[in-house]
Parts: C-alpha cells; sequence; structure tokens
C-alpha cells in the first residue's frame, strides 16, 4: 500500500483514450436519463435517435459486470477487456434501460464511478454512462442531452457542461441533501466528514493558487468551476488523496482517504497543497477557447501541471524555498530511477517536471505563450509547440 499515489490519476486515463477519436467520428443524438431511483439504486434510460444494433462504453474495471443490469426484455451485456457492450442480439434497438447499484470500487488510473458523502449524498461520474453506440459496422460517438432525477426531497447539483466538446464526457453529478457553497470564483460541495485542516488547506490553496494563475497566465476562467470533496474511509492505512480535474469543464474532484485523515501534519498540508495547486494548473490549461491538452504525450499536461503548481505554491508563499527544492530533489531521484524517461505512469508526473525544468524558459511564459498557440490554431499541446517556443526565446 503506498502512502501517497500518484497525483491525478483518473485525469491521465481520459486525456489518452477517448478524446481524439471522439472527434473524428461522426455523433448520434442521446437522451439519457439518470434516476435515483432507492438509496444505492440507480435507473438509466438511454433513447437513441435512430436504432441502433450496440451501446458500446469503455470499461471501468469490474463497475459494469458487478452492478449493472439490463432491464429491456431480449438485451444483455458482454464485458471484454476493452468494452462492454448492451446489445439486442444484432437486432436494431431505439432505447435501452439499466438499473445500476452504487459501486465503491475503483480502477487506479480512472475516475472513480461513485463517491458516497458523510450526509448521505452521493456523487456519480456522468462519463461512465457515455461511450459509442452502433449501427451495424458503423460506430458513432453519443452526442448526450443528459437529464437528472433525485429522490423526493433530495437536492441534485449537474455538473459545468462540456464546453470543448458539446453532449461528450461530462463529471460529476450530486444527489444527496447539500447545497454547493459559494467559495471565491469557484462553488464547492465539501463531505461533512472532512477535517477542518483539509477543508481548509484546499479553499486557501485553491483560492490563493487560482488568483495566482489568473493573473500570471493572463487569462479567467472559462467555465464556472466546481470542486467537490468527499471522503471515501478513515480505515485503510496513510493518507490518500485522489484529485481528477475534468476534461472539458469546471470541474474538480477529490476523494480522501485514510487513517491520517485526522493528523494535521505539515508535511500532509504540503502534500494536500499540492495536489490541489496541481488540479488547478489543470483547469488552467483547459482555459482557451479551443485546442490545448491532447490525446498524445501526457507528460505535457502532467509534467507541466507539476511546474506550474511548484511556481505557483512558491510565489503565493505557500511553499518555502526549500520545500520547493526537496520535492524537486525527490522528482529528480524518482525520474532517474525510471531512466529519464516518460513512458511510466510515475514517469510522465517526474520525468516531465524534469523535462520542462531543464527547459530553460520560465514555465509561466512557457504556458503563456502554450496557450496562445493553442488557441491561435486548435492545436493540442504538444512537444513541437514547446520546441518552436524555445528556440523563438
Ligand atoms: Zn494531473
Amino acid at each position: 500500500m503506498h502512502r501517497f499515489p500518484g497525483l491525478c490519476a483518473a485525469f491521465l486515463m481520459l486525456c489518452a483514450a477517448p478524446l481524439v477519436q471522439a472527434e473524428e467520428q461522426p455523433k448520434l443524438a442521446v437522451a439519457l436519463d439518470v434516476r435515483h431511483v432507492a438509496p444505492g439504486l440507480w435507473r438509466v434510460d438511454y433513447r437513441f435517435a435512430q436504432p441502433v444494433t450496440a451501446l458500446k462504453l469503455h470499461s471501468i474495471g469490474e463497475f459494469r459486470k458487478q452492478e449493472w443490469k439490463v432491464l429491456t426484455p431480449g438485451m444483455g451485456m458482454k464485458s471484454g477487456p476493452d468494452f462492454d457492450v448492451i446489445a439486442s442480439k444484432g437486432k436494431p434497438f431505439k432505447s435501452a434501460s439499466v438499473q445500476i447499484k452504487t459501486f465503491d470500487g475503483w480502477s487506479p488510473k480512472e475516475y472513480v464511478s461513485f463517491n458516497r458523502f458523510g450526509d448521505g449524498g452521493t456523487t456519480v461520474y456522468l462519463g461512465h454512462l457515455q461511450g459509442d453506440v452502433e449501427q451495424g459496422r458503423k460506430t458513432l460517438s453519443m452526442h448526450t442531452d443528459i437529464k437528472l432525477f433525485g429522490l423526493a426531497q433530495e437536492n441534485v447539483i449537474a455538473p459545468p457542461d462540456n464546453r470543448m466538446e458539446p453532449g461528450a464526457e461530462r463529471g460529476y453529478a450530486y444527489f444527496g441533501p447539500a447545497q454547493a457553497i459559494p467559495a471565491g470564483a469557484a462553488t464547492v460541495l465539501i463531505d461533512p466528514r472532512t477535517p477542518q485542516w483539509l477543508r481548509e488547506t484546499i479553499l486557501d490553496v485553491g483560492a490563493k493558487t487560482s488568483a495566482y494563475y489568473e493573473k500570471a497566465y493572463q487569462r479567467q476562467l472559462k467555465d464556472e468551476l466546481l470542486i467537490m470533496v468527499s471522503v471515501a474511509n478513515f480505515e485503510s492505512p496513510g493518507f490518500s488523496m485522489k484529485g481528477g480535474a475534468v476534461m472539458g469543464q469546471g470541474q474538480v474532484s477529490y476523494r480522501l482517504e485514510g487513517q491520517q485523515l485526522n493528523t494535521d501534519h505539515p508535511k500532509l498540508r504540503d502534500y494536500a497543497a499540492l495536489n490541489v495547486a496541481h488540479e488547478m494548473a489543470h483547469i488552467w490549461q483547459m482555459a482557451v477557447s479551443r485546442g490545448g491538452i491532447g490525446g498524445q504525450d501526457p507528460w505535457i499536461h502532467e509534467g507541466g501541471a507539476e511546474a506550474m503548481s511548484l511556481d505557483a505554491l512558491l510565489q503565493t508563499g505557500v511553499y518555502s524555498e526549500d520545500s520547493v527544492k526537496t520535492y524537486r530533489a525527490k522528482q529528480a531521484a524518482a525520474c532517474e530511477k525510471l531512466n529519464n524517461t516518460v513512458d511510466t505512469y510515475d514517469g510522465i508526473y517526474a520525468c516531465g517536471l524534469v523535462r520542462f525544468d531543464k527547459l530553460g524558459v520560465g514555465i509561466v511564459p512557457l504556458w503563456r505563450s502554450m496557450m496562445q498557440a493553442a488557441e491561435a490554431k486548435g492545436d493540442a499541446y504538444s512537444q513541437q509547440m514547446i520546441d518552436a517556443i524555445v528556440s523563438a526565446k
């Protein structure tokens, strides 16, 4: 059991797989109703604009195999290594209904499907209900219109719209008794079990780094920002904070776990602060009207977020020069152990940071130029883009 898992595990997977593909594929309009029907039980109804022969969803560990039940008569689900496929023995269909139980497992590199809050509320990752459809041999992306229905008396909070790609993957929806609270430029929804020191750290570092990024990178957020914090359990050893910025929309979700949640230690504060600054950096990397984070070379946005956060933490006084130095040295050593490559999960972060540090260009002017370059032509952040900026300075 590692005490400090990699930052923002979920983010990577999403950027790596379906995004680029989705842009090239034709789309089919799908109405998707998500209903909370009883505690821990959900009903999802798909209605397709045209008949389809299969509903094809990217696998999320054991989630669908364990918790999904197809309700539509004559239809069934088959789970392969990469996809869960719902079909009606090859016959075309225009609607499908499934019953889903709240799933407590999760895969390290995926978003968590459900988070339970201490007040009885639940967040649901809507992206795990979305994917592709097939019409015979043709594959189309779902262009989804999602409607959410809570239990009686339940407050439902929808995630911000996907501005980068309307109709594509959406983030977390909340069903429960809580209301989101305005906090500066963001609204926040915090599990009441969240220890005070973590609540403080998340809000304080969130506010400081977002104000800093706004000024340094000379751009305001394009999206409303919704921050969700949930506590998974206090029993597992150590301390873990899993954060995920959701692609194309202003949402960051944190999941906190472990016995040390109640330990207010400077080292844990530093770890949490870095996690917050890192996710906020992604939010700014996405604050462009087009282009930006692409499906290739995740070390660019992950290593970039690491370098941007160290700068922000130092400039806002959250980190001392010593803390920054110590973290850089730790990551440089980790990168060397990984043979200085970015082809492993840890290498993306550690060696990604090292690569940015070695460029000899300030991280703020570099990323400011990268955001401008992405926006100018709608390009993804790339090695080529970095090279062009570095050689022009
Ligand atoms: Zn990240």
